[in-house]
C-alpha cells in the first residue's frame, strides 16, 4: 500500500474496521450455531441481498469516493462477502426445509467467512503499518522504505525508457520563522506549505520528509524542462501561500529546490547528492529559486 494517509484518517477506517470485524464474527457465530444446532434462522440470511444489508454491506458499499478503494485487499472483499452470503443462504435453506447442509455447502460456508474476517485484519493491519510511513505533521511519505521505492522508480525509468527526476526543497531562513515566530508557526509552515505542495503534485509523484525541513520529492517519467515547471509551480505557490497561525495571524514564507535527474546507472543516492548540490547552488544564488542541475 503507498497512499500515504492521514493519521487521524488511519485511525478513524482502523476503528471501522474494528466495528465491521466484530459484527462479522458475531453473525458467523450465530449462523454456524444454526447451520449446527439449528434452531430460528435470521430471514434477512435467507434474502439474495444479504450481502448488503449486513453492517459490512453498508460500510462496503455506501463509501465514496474512498480512500482503500484502491487496495487489492479492498477489492477482493466485496466478492468474498457476497459468496460467503450467498454459500450461507443456501446451507440455511436446507434448515429451513428440516434438511442438513452438505458437508461441502458447510466447509464452504465457514471458509468463505474466516477469509473474510483475514482479509479484513489483514487490510486493518497494512492501514496501521502507514503510520510508520505517513509523517504525521505534513502528511508526506517518510524516510522509512524511501531508497526502495526510488529503487523501484529507477529501474521502472530504465525499463519504460522515460526519465525520472528528483528535487529536494529546503524552507529559507527557517531558524529564523522559528526564533521570530516560535517553533508552533515554524510546525504551521510545515503542515500548510507541504500539503499545498502535494496538492500541486500531479496522481503517480511522491514527496517525502528527507529531514527536518527538507523534503525529496519523486517526479516518475518527467523530463527535467517538465519537472522545472512543476516545481516553478510549487515555488511561485508558496510564495504567495498566507501561511496561518492559530491566532489569526499570517506571514509568508519561502523555498529553494534543486533538481536532478535521477540516474539509471548510479546508485539512487548519487542522483540525490547531485540533486543537493542544485539546492546548494538554489541558496548561495539567492534562495527562492529552482536549479537544476544537468
Ligand atoms: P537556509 O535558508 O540556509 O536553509 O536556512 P535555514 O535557517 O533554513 O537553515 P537550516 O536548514 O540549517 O535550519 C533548519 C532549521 O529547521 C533548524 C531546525 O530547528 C528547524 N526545524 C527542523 N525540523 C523542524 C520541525 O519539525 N519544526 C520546526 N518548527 N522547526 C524545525
Ligand atoms: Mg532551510
Ligand atoms: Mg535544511
Amino acid at each position: 500500500m503507498s497512499l500515504p494517509l492521514e493519521h487521524e484518517v488511519i485511525q478513524r477506517i482502523t476503528e471501522e474496521l474494528e466495528v465491521i470485524i466484530a459484527a462479522h464474527l458475531a453473525w458467523f457465530k450465530q449462523m454456524n450455531r444454526t447451520l449446527v444446532c439449528g434452531g430460528q434462522v435470521n430471514h434477512t440470511d435467507l434474502e439474495t441481498d444479504a450481502h448488503l444489508r449486513s453492517p459490512f454491506g453498508m460500510w462496503y458499499y455506501n463509501q465514496e469516493p474512498y480512500v482503500l478503494e484502491s487496495t487489492p485487499d479492498f477489492q477482493s472483499l466485496g466478492a468474498i462477502q457476497q459468496a460467503m452470503h450467498e454459500n450461507a443462504r443456501l446451507a440455511l435453506l436446507s434448515i429451513v426445509d428440516q434438511r442438513r447442509p452438505t458437508p461441502e455447502l458447510y466447509d464452504q460456508c465457514i471458509d468463505l467467512a474466516l477469509r473474510l474476517n483475514t482479509t479484513l485484519r489483514r487490510l486493518q493491519l497494512d492501514i496501521i503499518g502507514e503510520l510508520l510511513t505517513t509523517d504525521s505533521l505534513t502528511g508526506c511519505a517518510t524516510r522509512r522504505g524511501m531508497m526502495r521505492r526510488l529503487r523501484e522508480e529507477q529501474e521502472r525509468a530504465l525499463r519504460i525508457q522515460r526519465p525520472c527526476c528528483l528535487c529536494l526543497l529546503d524552507f529559507d531562513r527557517f531558524k529564523r520563522v522559528n526564533d521570530d515566530f516560535g517553533h508552533p508557526a515554524g510546525d504551521a509552515v510545515l503542515s500548510q506549505a507541504m500539503r499545498f505542495a502535494t496538492g500541486v503534485l500531479r496522481k503517480y509523484d511522491s514527496i517525502y520528509r528527507y529531514g527536518g525541513e527538507e523534503f525529496l520529492i519523486c517526479l516518475p517519467g518527467t523530463p527535467m524542462k517538465e519537472a522545472s515547471m512543476v516545481v516553478e509551480r510549487i515555488r511561485a505557490g508558496l510564495e504567495r501561500l498566507p501561511i496561518r497561525l492559530p491566532g489569526g495571524d499570517s506571514f509568508f514564507t519561502t523555498a529553494s529546490f534543486g533538481i536532478a535527474e535521477m540516474n539509471p546507472r548510479l546508485p539512487v543516492e548519487e542522483s540525490i547528492a547531485t540533486a543537493d548540490m542544485a539546492l546548494i547552488r538554489a541558496k548561495t544564488q539567492g534562495r527562492n529559486r529552482v536549479e537544476m542541475w544537468a
